[in-house]
């Protein structure tokens, strides 16, 4: 279960996930990459008044994957997140990660135009090695505490490991989550809760999915978000059935894709605009690794999420017309109007 990372597999980074993620999304043991020699090069002019000479002064910098770490480490802004023990979505407060002076500043290695013909080699690559070194022997394994604002005494625990990989020069980290309190099922709980009631036949299928991502399950956690798919289809087209729009036989003869095109009056348009979901899903099952699937599947439960709103609102309008029309129905043969 993602026990190796490739030096070049660097898409699914620390940048691609926001403080909420890395509590709320992000699966136990799953490796993200942290990038450290990627550096960040600024320049800007100076002036020598004793000479009455300009000249520019480049300053070399941690890398964006490195800061976002750092970042994340230092960060005590609030997030807003579902409290599972209030129940419902509210601030939360984050505790800073205790780091030296040494790894908080960012600049790593600076020097002036004037001084590039000279013997004086960059050391910006060997002063990162020093900061990764310091990294993993401070806080090779360190814990994000963050606090409801609600009530003080919901405090949510979420460990971290950091582990150098690759040989200098080219050293890099991954950040793994070793551990939380309360688990992402609980903290995704408030996004199914309005699904609850109206979206019943789907929310075995999106727990599991979370359950099994959290595990570090990717491939079978795709088993579940494709099912949701398959379910919405089936629903789609019965009603397609009842309405006289499409025939069993010309549903069968149909793969999913197509399916989902014929049935475009009856599914959500997120699924309509992007079948593709479908074939990727089929795709993580048939062919790619639990790595890859993990990798995956943040963008891929946000599509869901976004499919299963539609479906809300879809269901939500079917029902206000049915118990209008009922209404209507009862008045005119009430005969109270005139
Ligand atoms: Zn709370």
């Amino acid at each position: 279960m993602g026990n190796t990372v490739k030096n070049n597999k660097a898409e699914d980074n620390i940048e691609n996930y926001s403080n909420e993620a890395l509590f709320c999304d992000l699966g136990l043991y799953h490796k993200v990459h942290v990038d450290c020699t990627d550096f960040e090069h600024t320049s800007q002019q100076d002036y020598d008044s004793k000479y009455g000479t300009e000249f520019t002064v480049y300053e070399i910098r941690y890398s964006k994957q490195f800061n976002r770490l750092i970042n994340f480490m230092l960060d005590t802004k609030n997030v807003l997140m579902f409290c599972p023990l209030c129940n419902e979505r509210l601030s939360f407060q984050l505790d800073t990660v205790p780091l030296s002076k040494e790894l908080k500043d960012p600049f790593l290695d600076g020097y002036a135009d004037y001084q590039i013909d000279d013997e004086l080699y960059t050391s910006e690559v060997y002063r990162m090695s020093e900061r990764i070194r310091s990294i993993i022997s401070e806080n090779g394994m360190f814990d994000k505490l963050i606090r409801c604002t609600h009530d003080s005494s919901h405090v949510f625990k979420f460990s971290y490991m950091l582990q150098k990989e690759g040989t200098y020069p080219n050293e890099f980290l991954t950040l793994t989550k070793i551990g939380q309190y309360p688990s992402i099922r609980d903290l995704n709980i408030g996004n199914i809760k309005p699904y609850q009631k109206l979206l019943k036949k789907y929310k075995k299928e999106y727990t599991t999915a979370l359950e099994l991502h959290s595990a570090g399950i990717g491939i079978g956690s795709f088993v579940y978000l494709r099912r949701i798919i398959e379910v919405l289809v089936e629903n789609a087209f019965s009603k397609a059935v009842k309405d006289g729009k499409i025939t069993k036989d010309e549903y069968e003869d149909e793969k999913v894709r197509e399916r989902i095109k014929l049935l475009r009056d009856y599914l959500p348009p997120f699924i309509v605009d992007h079948t593709h979901i479908y074939k990727i899903l089929s795709k993580g099952i048939h062919e790619l690794d639990e790595e890859e699937c993990n990798d995956m599947f943040p963008v891929l439960k946000k599509s869901i999420d976004f499919i299963l709103d539609e479906e809300i609102e879809i269901q939500t309008r079917e029902k206000d017309v049915n118990e209008t029309s009922k209404k209507l129905g009862q008045m005119n043969s009430q005969n109270t109007i005139v």
